[in-house]
């Protein structure tokens, strides 16, 4: 590597945010837990929380007045996520959750309450949109359809892909061409920057449930946004406004597990695509749900917007519902639970659980099972989930 060369992403990983370590004499990431900052006059410390409340970044010497405005453990963890999506910001809350509210608040506050979203969505995403509890308009499209759902008051494109839960594959550059000058957000969770990098496509904001793989080992929760300046600058009031700040222990063991990121989603995605073609062949699946499988990425979006099918499969159970429950109660070694992304496998029925608040024309199928390849042996895994099946 040369100077000027940019760094593979596997040295981005380990070293993003901790550049000034050495400098100040630590090895590992500092955690401040301060809640309050002492101030050195009044005049200082407004015009520091002005800057801060009004969405921009402290500036050297500021006083950081008010932990849930701004803190230095949460920023690190930030530099780490905007330095691997390749954008220019990021921004860290208590949850995805929070991240996507922020994003629907500021649009709906700038008169651009419209949401054109295209499923499948996360089904807590799906619910928040569905609700209007924010002020919220959605029109759920396909992707094909974006360019004339579009109003004056269209705020946002969202989106996934790989989806939740059935792993369908959005061309991203072909929505942000429809878009125009609407804002198209890709959530990242499933692919990571690992497998995609949603902003080289065009997409203006990414965001993480970093709940899942950016912490990856299942024990905080956080999201965060990426962007541009002006994204920063929209969603960090909102932030601050709200209570939306993410805790700076979250940021730490986030910030820690940015560093095997991409061993780990590498590692992961191999046992997935091994696991995604043994269930394929087994009698008593009806269909297996991965972008490694034929027929799967129809449009050839493997290799020219994501590097690989990922970590997640579903498959849909011969026996339908019943068959689906009876296998979440009999895995041993998988746990039976919600979420996704982390070092040990997890299986669970979307339909039932995370996609239950979806309305009935669009929940998944109920005899699917979602499944999050961990970093066990693929033949213990598959071994567990052969004992379960039918
Ligand atoms: N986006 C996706 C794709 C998810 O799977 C989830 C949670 O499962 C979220 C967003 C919401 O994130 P959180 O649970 O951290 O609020």
């Amino acid at each position: 590597m040369t100077s000027s060369s940019r760094p593979h992403l596997a040295t981005t990983a380990v070293h993003a945010g901790r550049g000034d370590l050495t400098d100040l004499g630590v090895h590992a990431l500092p955690i401040d837990l301060s809640t309050t900052y002492p101030l050195p006059d009044v005049v200082a410390g407004g015009a520091a929380y002005d800057r801060m409340a009004g969405g921009g970044r402290p500036e050297t010497g500021d006083p950081l007045v008010y932990a849930r405005l701004w803190n230095p453990t949460v920023a690190r963890f930030e530099e780490g996520v905007a330095q691997l999506e390749g954008g220019a910001e990021a921004v860290a809350f208590a949850s995805g959750m929070a991240a996507t509210t922020a994003l629907l608040l500021a649009r709906a506050a700038a008169g651009k309450p419209h949401v054109l979203a295209i499923r499948p969505l996360y089904g807590g995403t799906d619910h928040l949109l569905a609700t209007g509890l924010l002020g919220t308009q959605v029109s759920y499209v396909h992707a094909e359809e974006v360019a004339e759902a579009i109003t004056k008051r269209t705020g946002l494109v969202i989106l996934e892909s790989p989806g939740n839960p059935t792993l369908d594959l959005v061309d991203i550059a072909a929505v942000v061409r429809a878009a125009g000058d609407v804002p198209v957000v890709v959530d990242n969770t499933f692919a990571t920057p690992v497998l995609q990098r949603p902003l080289e496509h065009g997409a203006r904001v990414v965001l993480h449930s970093a709940t899942k793989f950016l912490g990856g080992h299942g024990d905080a929760i956080g999201g965060v946004i990426v962007g541009d300046a002006e994204i920063a600058a929209m969603v960090r009031p909102i932030r601050a406004i709200t209570g939306a700040i993410l805790h700076p222990l979250a940021a730490y063991l986030f910030h820690r597990g940015l560093a095997t990121l991409p061993i780990r989603v590498e590692r992961q995605q191999h046992s997935a695509t091994v696991i995604a073609a043994a269930l394929a062949e087994h009698p008593a699946i009806r269909r297996v749900l991965h972008p490694s499988l034929p027929g799967q990425d129809p449009l050839g979006l493997i290799g020219r917007q994501l590097a690989g099918p990922g970590a997640i499969v579903a498959f849909e159970m011969m026996g339908g519902y019943e068959a689906a429950l009876s296998v979440a109660k009999q895995v041993r070694l998988i746990t039976h639970a919600v979420s996704l992304g982390g070092v040990d496998s997890l299986i669970q029925h979307p339909a039932g659980l995370t996609h239950r608040v979806v309305a009935d024309e669009a929940k998944p199928n109920d005899g699917i099972l979602r499944l999050s390849v961990g970093l066990e042996d693929p033949g213990d895994l598959l071994a567990d989930l052969e004992q379960a099946l039918p």
